[in-house]
């Protein structure tokens, strides 16, 4: 089992501290396990990442691997950059990551690319799922959830179960919404939505609540007995994040 990313940071920032200039206990490991350890503490934080680089020369040329740039989190960097001076800093920054398959930056380029095709290509963002996104899963099912298609609708069902079995649903929702919220607004509709709910008796079903009650804001709450009813209410959410 991995160690906890906090206690790695500590355990690195102790022995750069304690050794006086020298990083000579963390560069005396095995060169893979030093990369290991990086990339555990950029896949949490950037921010983190960024302050180890600045320690030393050893640290700082051990953070230009290309597997913590594949890795590190972009949580924390926005879709655009809010000042133009680093706007060349961060494209930069951003190129190596996606030269070295950061699956979140190959994310958001998909969903630009959405933003401005709604026919872009689903093939692509299933990859990234594959890959393990967890919201290009979630998006990647919501859409398949969108056809008519019965198969279509099948595959995107067992996409979201794995999601809602890991209880990040609504989370993957949230940050659909908020990198959405940085989009310039479209009003196209090449997507179109079935009408037709996956719930076969909607109206009788206990699972309807999910309408009536407070909306689903925590995967915490997310009980809703009947399947199909809970991802017929995701799917609103959904097209309305996107004005499908
Ligand atoms: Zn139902």
């Amino acid at each position: 089992m991995d160690a906890p990313r906090s206690l790695i940071k500590k355990v690195i920032e102790a022995q750069t501290h304690n050794s006086y200039g020298s990083s000579s206990t963390i560069m005396s490991l095995p060169k893979d396990l030093q990369v290991h350890l990086f990339s555990m503490v950029a896949s949490d934080s950037i921010v983190d990442l960024f302050n180890l680089k600045i320690c030393c020369k050893d640290f700082l040329d051990l953070a230009e691997e290309k597997y913590i740039y594949q890795l590190v989190s972009l949580d924390t960097v926005p879709l655009f950059p809010w000042h133009p001076d680093l706007k060349d800093k961060q494209s930069s920054f951003l190129q190596l990551c996606r030269e070295s398959g950061n699956l979140e930056i190959l994310f958001r380029d998909w969903l630009l690319e959405f933003n401005k095709n709604r026919n872009s290509c689903l093939e692509i963002l299933r990859e990234i799922s594959e890959k393990g996104h967890e919201t290009a899963k979630y998006m990647y099912g919501m859409l398949l959830l969108c056809f008519e298609d019965e198969e279509k609708r099948k595959e995107g069902l067992m996409q979201l179960r794995l999601l809602r079995r890991s209880k990040c649903v609504i989370t993957c929702r949230k940050k659909v919404e908020d990198l959405a919220s940085h989009c310039w607004r479209v009003n196209r509709k090449e997507v179109v939505r079935t009408l037709k709910t996956l719930c076969h008796n909607p109206m009788q079903c206990n699972g309807r609540r999910v309408y009536w009650g407070w909306p689903l804001l925590k995967d915490e709450e997310d009980d809703i007995p009947c399947e199909y009813c809970r991802f017929d209410y995701e799917l609103n959410c959904f097209c309305s994040i996107f004005n499908l």
